[in-house]
């Protein structure tokens, strides 16, 4: 463990911590942003209704859109001089979401990053090609600096170019591999068709992999392919960045380092707070940011919390996988599903490749419309009917999440690939 004092805290002492952090925070929080006084002031309470953690719930929410109000400088604690670095979240619409940070930040951050990778089974002595997106996305510089201040080597390759990133990984035989899920997969692709043997020519153990969405199916084809046990992780730019929650050895749900974040599920039609273990909305409450306090941020991510022990004696509660963004949910023929579960089932169907694209071109769809490639051996193969494996598709689509289906069958290698985020959804309302 990089930091066992904290990670190896009882779940009531970490509650007792999260209690006095969180009287603090609101205390600072109201003193030092307009927004939150106002807030509090609107709503009749003030920092001294906050005594218990489940006060918590008096708090109003805050959203994206706070921030893109705020923009550019955010919802700012302290004078701009104090700020040491900003990063800025990818908004496919608009302006995007601004993010800063003070020092102390700074070093929040990196601690918990190192946290993770070694909760990762990560050590001083590893070597981290880092293929996560260098620059405003919060990724390349949050893997880096969590595995220099581990002690780790890292190898900043940054997204892309990947004949370059399969050299790397065989000539510096790096042994952890950090990048979003799609494009491990992707690697795992396109090694080999550059003739590598990942498990012969790489060193690779560990990946470490988030910033997106991914099923276990997807999980398991990275394990086989690269040879390596594939980790979860999870974050978001508002809350840092990566290293909010990561998945242990235990490969059991994602520790949220909860000495810093205090979470709460909620049911994202009424707002109410679930019971734990009841899926719903992530809230997130930072306990010690100093730059840009968040109180109960809505993040839109849909979770189950577990508060058990687990297994690598940690009491941080996990995240049981991330089901998906509210706003990514379709509705089919009165069906809400999510791209995961759709990636669920057809991941499970032998001869399916790695791409699928859900095409979207109406508001209200009686029939998902869904791009598949066929893996590249089945697709020669003499048992190969194309007709024959739609159907069984739609067929499996329609048995697990009762919805009606197209699939339109792709050539290996048709659809596009990702370097950093999936895009599984084509919206063509929006072209
Ligand atoms: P960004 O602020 O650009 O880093 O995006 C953050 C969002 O990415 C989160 O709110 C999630 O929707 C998604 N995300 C990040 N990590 C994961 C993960 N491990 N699993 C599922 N979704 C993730
Ligand atoms: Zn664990």
């Amino acid at each position: 463990m990089f930091e066992p004092d904290i990670e190896k805290m009882s779940l009531s002492d970490i509650r007792e911590l999260q209690r006095e952090r969180l009287a603090k925070m609101v205390k600072y929080s109201y003193e030092n942003v307009p927004m939150y006084k106002k807030r509090f002031d609107d709503a009749g309470i003030s920092p001294d209704s906050i005594k218990s953690l489940d006060d918590v719930s008096k708090i109003p929410f805050a959203v994206k859109d706070d921030l893109r109000q705020h923009y550019p400088y955010g919802i700012l604690a302290v004078p701009l001089e104090r700020i040491v670095r900003l990063h800025a979240s990818s908004g496919t619409t608009g302006k995007p979401t601004v993010v800063t940070y003070t020092q102390k930040d700074m070093d929040t951050w990196n601690r918990l990053m190192a946290r993770s990778y070694a909760a990762a089974g990560v050590t001083s002595g590893d070597i981290v090609q880092n293929a996560y997106g260098y620059g405003l996305f919060t990724g390349g510089l949050g893997f880096h600096y969590g595995a220099e201040l581990l002690g780790a080597m890292v190898i900043p390759t940054s997204t892309g170019n990947t004949k370059k990133q399969l050299m790397m990984l065989k000539d510096m035989q790096s042994t952890v591999l950090a990048c979003t899920p799609s494009y491990a997969l992707y690697l795992t692709e396109a090694a080999a068709n550059e003739g590598y043997d990942p498990l012969n020519d790489f060193n690779l153990k560990v990946g470490m992999f988030g910033a997106e969405p991914w099923s276990d199916e997807v999980r398991k084809r990275i394990q086989e392919g690269l040879g390596i046990r594939a980790h979860d992780v999870f974050g978001m730019s508002e809350l840092y960045g990566p290293g909010v929650a990561i998945e242990c050895t235990e490969q059991n749900g994602l520790h949220i380092w909860s000495d810093e974040f205090l979470v709460e599920t909620i049911d994202p039609e009424t707002g109410e707070v679930l019971p734990e273990g009841e899926r719903g909305e992530l809230v997130f409450t930072m306990l010690t940011r100093e730059a840009m306090p968040l109180l109960r941020y809505r993040t839109r991510d849909l979770a189950v919390v577990n508060y058990e022990e687990c297994g690598c004696g940690r009491c941080h509660p996990r995240i049981m996988r991330i089901r998906g963004r509210s706003d990514d949910m379709l509705i089919v023929g009165g069906v809400n599903v999510f791209p995961s579960q759709i990636e669920h089932v057809l991941m499970n169907i032998d001869g399916v490749g790695d791409q699928y694209l859900i095409v979207v071109d109406r508001a209200i769809l009686d029939v998902l419309q869904v791009r598949v490639e066929v893996a590249p051996d089945f697709f020669k193969s003499a048992d190969y009917d194309a007709a024959r494996f739609a159907k069984l598709m739609e067929s499996e689509l329609q048995a697990v999440l009762t919805i009606r289906a197209r699939v339109e069958l792709m050539e290996p290698g048709a659809l596009p690939r990702s370097e950093g985020k999936a895009q599984r959804v084509l919206d063509l309302r929006k072209q």
